[in-house]
């Protein structure tokens, strides 16, 4: 039986050593240094996936594909073994954002799960933007507050640059001598979360971001 077990920033991140495979080899190094960045970028590779089967790692075998075809191939069938994105209905929504009234919901009909790692929308009325995403085995939602106008930098999410927005939170977090205190924590973030869904190659950030922004 097929078994999906690649998530999108997993893809992302092996997309990202193909391109640094390819500048390596055009900028004409030597075969021993090129094979030298194929073995790093095959080992950081099978690092992601420390469960994989045989038949697994031989298909993210990196040291096999040569020419831009078979590059293409290769990533055509990892594509194949994507963990989507979880289902996600309006109504979990709106039970995951009480507070909200009047939620502004994202068209779940024009979001491709298959190229998702968190969800995002924002609510250009009340300067709102949601983050839904995969907490160990949850599905977790925050409300940020974010600026609308944006600017190039680098976005704390994906770490590519692009235009961003600056974006903040109220940690659930309190103080158990000072019932008052609260305390908000922001970064950037892409403007356009499906570039930033493109871009990231790894949860580290957006993990602990919502965990300190959920209290947990
Ligand atoms: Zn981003």
């Amino acid at each position: 039986m097929k078994e999906n077990f690649i998530k999108n920033e997993q893809l992302n991140f092996i997309k990202k050593q193909i391109a640094l495979i390819k500048e390596s080899a055009k900028s004409n190094v030597p075969q021993n240094v090129l094979a030298a960045v194929i073995d790093l970028a095959n080992a950081k590779i099978l690092d992601l996936f420390p469960n994989a089967t045989k038949e697994q790692q031989e298909m993210l075998d990196l040291s096999k594909p040569k020419t831009e075809n078979e590059y293409e191939q290769y990533i055509q069938r990892l594509s194949e073994y994507m963990l989507p994105f979880p289902k996600i209905t309006e109504q979990q929504l709106k039970k995951m954002f009480p507070k909200q009234k009047k939620l502004k919901l994202p068209d779940l009909t024009q979001i491709d799960h298959s190229q998702l790692t968190y969800l995002s929308w924002n609510d250009l009325r009340s300067n709102k933007k949601f983050i839904v995403f995969e907490l160990d085995g949850n599905m977790v939602g925050i409300e940020c507050e974010f600026t609308s106008n944006s600017k190039k930098n680098v976005c704390s999410i994906c770490h590519g640059m692009g235009e961003v927005v600056y974006f903040s939170t109220v940690t659930k977090a309190k103080k158990a001598r000072n019932p008052d205190y609260y305390k908000a924590i922001g970064n950037l973030i892409c403007a356009d979360s499906s570039e930033c869904n493109k871009k990231i190659t790894n949860v580290e950030y957006l993990t602990t971001f919502l965990k300190e922004s959920l209290g947990s």
